[in-house]
């Protein structure tokens, strides 16, 4: 039996995820080496719905990789264990937690209800909108995948956060700077898998290259499963596979939208911006001189 798998089972008897941190802080330090040895592939991770238990293991571990410090949380009126439910600086990954109507499985007593997590991050694109729209260059795609950036060439605009599909991207007080996931480059380049994915109890986070990603996904998908990151927007480097639709979790539908087609729609929003923002101050230095021609006319100062 591998270190992994008895890390693993280790996980999945001890259940938890209180008991699940101190253990995932530990193994992360431990030096294992990842399926995908090949540097310099494009590497990717499937993500499959069905197998998330919702644990948060995930969460803790990228909060402990990247020294991320706990978000205040809250719980919100209509019970959902979402938590915390956005991205922000020092949250760069969220599970999902949606109660859904079960139709099929109504006879196994679940009440016609079942639960699906969905472990969820920067989804690390192919053409990414952040990386077009930054206009100091901080952002960048690597060749094997990872999305990263550059505290230092940061200039803190927001355009990233605004052009991502996701809103992932965010401004980090303490750094004046946007931070988001980095799909753990670091441990990537000593041949290890992300954090999140190395403590997932059932395998619901694997780390594999891209082409594996896209084959296990058009695979379910022929098997009439929900797929999201083949085509969207141009396709991600994160696949996810769910026997539920992703609208359930809250993902707009980008099917048929290449990564050109998001952005045209980014420019005519933007462009709309700039037109009511100039358009107003248009209409108060119109306002100014026509106060001052007046003022002039009454011999005022
Ligand atoms: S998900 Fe958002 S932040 Fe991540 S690479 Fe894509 S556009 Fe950039
Ligand atoms: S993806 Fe894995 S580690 Fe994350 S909540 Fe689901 S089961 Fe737990």
């Amino acid at each position: 039996m591998t270190e992994k798998m008895s890390r693993k089972d280790f996980l999945k008897a001890a259940g938890a995820s209180l008991m699940i941190a101190p253990l995932a802080l530990e193994d992360l330090d431990s030096g294992q080496r990842s399926p995908v040895q090949e540097l310099g592939k494009q590497k990717g991770v499937a993500v499959d719905v069905r197998r998330c238990i919702g644990c948060k293991a995930c969460q803790v571990a990228c909060k402990a990789w990247n020294k991320l410090p706990a978000e205040k949380t809250e719980i919100t009126a209509d019970g959902e264990y979402t938590n915390p439910t956005y991205f922000s600086g020092i949250t760069w990954k969220i599970v999902h937690f949606k109660e859904i109507g079960d139709y099929d499985n109504e006879v196994e007593g679940t009440g016609g209800l079942k639960w699906r997590m969905m472990s969820d991050n920067c989804k690390h694109c192919m053409e990414p909108s952040c990386v077009s729209v930054c206009p100091s260059g901080a952002l960048w795609k690597r060749s094997d995948g990872p999305v990263l950036y550059d505290v230092d060439r940061c200039i803190g605009c927001g355009y990233c956060t605004m052009a991502c599909p996701w809103g992932v991207p965010h401004f980090d007080d303490e750094i004046h700077a946007i931070r988001k996931c980095t799909m753990c480059h670091d441990r990537i380049d000593q041949g290890l898998e992300p954090s999140c994915v190395s403590v997932c109890p059932t395998d619901a986070l694997k780390f594999m290259t891209l082409e594996e990603a896209k084959r296990t996904a058009t695979e379910a998908e022929a098997h009439g499963l929900y797929t999201y990151g083949l085509d969207e927007v141009g396709g991600t480097s994160w696949i996810f596979v769910s026997d539920v639709p992703f609208s359930e979790f809250g993902l707009p539908e980008y099917t048929s939208v290449t990564q050109k087609g998001y952005e045209t729609d980014l420019l005519v929003k933007f462009a709309g911006a700039g037109l009511f923002v100039g358009g107003a101050l248009l209409a108060a230095i119109k306002l100014y001189a026509e106060r001052r021609e007046s003022i002039a006319k009454e011999g005022g100062d």
